[in-house]
This record gives C-alpha cells, sequence and structure tokens, in this order.
C-alpha cells in the first residue's frame, strides 16, 4: 500500500518481502470509508467495486435470544455521509487489487531484512540471503513482530489479549436457508463475540470470526482450530450462530495481541508504518484501515521534502499519525471489554448506550470514518 501512495507522490519505491510468494489467507477483512476514499484517489474505485461487497447494515445482536440491539445503515447512506463506501473484501483480492497497481520489478520476494545501517545521508539494510540495498529512507511495514521496529526501538514483546480467534470462512449458497442480509453482523455475549459478514466478488462466501476466552499463544494465520471447538465455545448461543460456525469444513485459530503505544516512531532515517508501528487488536477493524491512512499521509508529507534532510517530514508524518493509530490502539483494547461483558447491570447499561435501531450511519464513529487524512494536504 505504502509503495502505492509513494510512487504517485513520484517517490521511487522498492519493496522488500520476507515471503516466496505475495499470498494472503482465505478471510476477510472490513475496510471503513476512511480507507476506501484512499483508495479510490488512487486510482481503484472500479476494482473495489467489482471485487468488494457493500454491506447494507451493521448491526449488533444479543448472544442469546438474538435481538438486535443497534442497527446502523452502511450502503449508499455511508456514501453520502461519508463520501466512501464501506466495504468488506476477501483477503486475497484486496492483497490481488494491490499488487496489481505495483510494477512487478518494485517487489523483491524472499528478501527477509536482518539488519540496518544509519549513516548521514542513506540508511544501509540487510537482508537474510545475503543481499543489501541502500534509501534515503527505510519504511518498516514488517507487521506486528516487526524486525525493523526491534532494530531502532529495541525488543519488547507484544501484549497476549488473553482472546483467541477461530475463523472460518463458507460458501454463502451453503447458508441460503438462513436467509443472511449484506450486513455486518456482530453477536455480542459472555467472554466471547462473533462476527460475520459476506465477502468475495459477488459476495461469494460469508466469512465469521469468533473471539473466545483462551490461553492458545500461536499467531498463524494457517494454524488450524476444530471447528467441534468452536462449536462448543458458543453452546447456548443463538441457533443461527451455530448455524454459521458448524458449516465451515474447517477453521483457522489466531492468537490476538496487540502493543502499547510507541514513544516515537521514527529514528533517523527509518519509520515505522502499519501494525510494526501501531498493532492493535480487530475490535474496531482498523488495523489495515489505519495502515492505509499511514500510507496516505507518509507520501503527503515526503512528497516535497528536502532527500537530504528527512526529518521535519517524518515528524509531520508521525505527529499527523500517532494520535489516531492511538486512539484506535486503546478504543481496540476498550472494546474487548466492552463486547464481552457478563448480562448484569453493566451490560444492562452498554446496550441501553447502543439506543437502538437508527438511520444514522454510525454517529459515534463520525471521527474515525468522516476524517479524510490526505485532507489537510490538499488545502495547502
Ligand atoms: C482476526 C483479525 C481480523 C482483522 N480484521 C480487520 C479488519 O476487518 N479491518 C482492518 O483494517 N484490519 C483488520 N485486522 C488487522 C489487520 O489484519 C492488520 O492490522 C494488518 O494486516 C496490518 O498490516 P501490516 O501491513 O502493517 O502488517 P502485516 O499484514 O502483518 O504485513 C507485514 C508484512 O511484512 C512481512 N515481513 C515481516 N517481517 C519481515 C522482514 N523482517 N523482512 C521483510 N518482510 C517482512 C510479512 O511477511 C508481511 O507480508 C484484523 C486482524 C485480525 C487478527
Amino acid at each position: 500500500m505504502a509503495a502505492l501512495t509513494l510512487r504517485r507522490a513520484g517517490i521511487e519505491v522498492e519493496v522488500f518481502e520476507q515471503a516466496a510468494g505475495l499470498r494472503e489467507i482465505g478471510a476477510g477483512i472490513q475496510i471503513s470509508p476512511n480507507a476506501s476514499r484512499i483508495l479510490q484517489r488512487l486510482g481503484l474505485a472500479k476494482s473495489m467495486r467489482e471485487y468488494g461487497v457493500r454491506p447494507l447494515a451493521v448491526q449488533i445482536r444479543r448472544w442469546d435470544d438474538g435481538r438486535i440491539l443497534t442497527r446502523q445503515l452502511l450502503g449508499d447512506e455511508c456514501e453520502r455521509t461519508f463520501g466512501a463506501p464501506y466495504f468488506h473484501f476477501h483477503r486475497a483480492e484486496l492483497l490481488d487489487l494491490l499488487a496489481a497497481a505495483v510494477p512487478a520489478r518494485v517487489i523483491h520476494l524472499d528478501h527477509r531484512c536482518v539488519g540496518l545501517q544509519q549513516y548521514p545521508d542513506r540508511v544501509e539494510i540487510r537482508f537474510h540471503n545475503g543481499a543489501t540495498a541502500a534509501a534515503d529512507l527505510l519504511v518498516g511495514a514488517d507487521g506486528i513482530h516487526s524486525t525493523v521496529r526491534e532494530l531502532i526501538v529495541g525488543a519488547e514483546s507484544p501484549r497476549f489479549s488473553g482472546h483467541v480467534a477461530y475463523r472460518g470462512l463458507v460458501p454463502a449458497e451453503h447458508l441460503a436457508h438462513l436467509g443472511l442480509e449484506v450486513n455486518a453482523s456482530s453477536w455480542w455475549g459472555p467472554g466471547h463475540h462473533f462476527v460475520h459478514y459476506f465477502v468475495g466478488a459477488g459476495a461469494r462466501y460469508v466469512n465469521w470470526v469468533a473471539v473466545v476466552p483462551g490461553e492458545w499463544r500461536i499467531e498463524s494465520w494457517t494454524a488450524r482450530g476444530e471447528v467441534a471447538d468452536a462449536l462448543r465455545e458458543f453452546d447456548g448461543w443463538h441457533p443461527q450462530v451455530g448455524a454459521i460456525i458448524g458449516a465451515a469444513d474447517a477453521t483457522n485459530r489466531w492468537a490476538l495481541y496487540d502493543r502499547d503505544p510507541l514513544v516515537r516512531w521514527t529514528v533517523g532515517r527509518v519509520t515505522l508504518l502499519g501494525d510494526a508501528a501501531h498493532a492493535m487488536l480487530p475490535y474496531m477493524a482498523q488495523g489495515a484501515v489505519q495502515a492505509i491512512e499511514d500510507a496516505a499521509v507518509l507520501a503527503k508529507c515526503l512528497e516535497r521534502s528536502d532527500r537530504r534532510d528527512l526529518a521535519p517530514a517524518l515528524r509531520h508524518y508521525e505527529e499527523t499519525r500517532k494520535p489516531r493509530a492511538t486512539r484506535c490502539q486503546e478504543g481496540s483494547r476498550r472494546n474487548g471489554t466492552m463486547y464481552h461483558l457478563a448480562d448484569g447491570e453493566h451490560q444492562q447499561l452498554r446496550d441501553v448506550s447502543l439506543g437502538s435501531a437508527t438511520t444514522a450511519p454510525l454517529p459515534q464513529n463520525v471521527w474515525l470514518y468522516g476524517h479524510d487524512v490526505e485532507a489537510e494536504f490538499m488545502v495547502k
């Protein structure tokens, strides 16, 4: 993503990726309007509409009787209010559409960054295969376990949330009998929550994520779980939850970690972006979205900067991005508590505060979805 925004700003970019191929796993991802407007400006509006699913609404349901606690319109209403669509994507399709917008020659696979050395005029990067590269700037966009982060700010373990996510992908026709609306549904209950939405061009699949308490600590998109174990966790929940989980042939398990906000993202000619800078729990569906915002702002800050002295541009980037990304990190943690309240007084207060069905699109999210991170650069 950063390669796209930086190239648009006229900056020469080389991408070094440790994996031998650009692959994503079979899972969904939500892209809210604060990121889709950035992708639209990059010329991706047509392909996003082709591959993305536009949910009609988002709704929160009670775990046992399925009562809708709140429901708010997305679809056209979201576009009218926030000026850009809310999308659900199959991750592989989103990656394909982003990768297609970057020339293959700038992507160097099988290059795991293992070291760096800073000089006044450049940074040199070392890879596991013995290759080296030099650049004016290194952007560490290497995820929650970022090597670049460790190299510039030191080692520090991510924080285990005590939650484990099971994930499944079910062909939509296998769930046709449930008559699911094309929306984002979240079911909240004691210690657990369950989310499902449609993904894949033409809404071909129902993607689900089941968050449960657990001590299993492996973070991997490919670690298998047992559908039966996921089902057992939702014993006593509304039958629709079990019907969706049980329709999956397989499930993956992912231990959920985040990090505390970093004091600084930049040291010299090295800065961080995405999870490397601000890993967060997925309870606001903002991890990748915030990475897209980072990429847009970084490119704008660098666009007119002097390559001999990048410090002012990098300071501007960090000062613009850190408060907002931190708010998402902290909000995601709080949501982890709020979604999982046991039945009782706090849960009742929470449910009352959710309001009820409304046609206003997520008023509490105006600061998030309504914000245009590129706006400040357009008026200059
Ligand atoms: C269950 C779940 C659901 C989620 N749902 C959403 C959602 O709906 N919406 C949303 O916005 N976010 C969501 N997220 C968060 C989102 O997936 C992450 O925030 C996002 O993938 C972070 O992107 P990134 O590019 O910073 O890091 P990553 O996606 O982790 O990418 C890092 C890349 O760097 C490479 N790499 C790592 N180390 C090195 C190295 N040393 N050298 C070279 N390459 C390296 C990796 O191979 C990888 O390709 C969810 C997360 C989870 C766990």
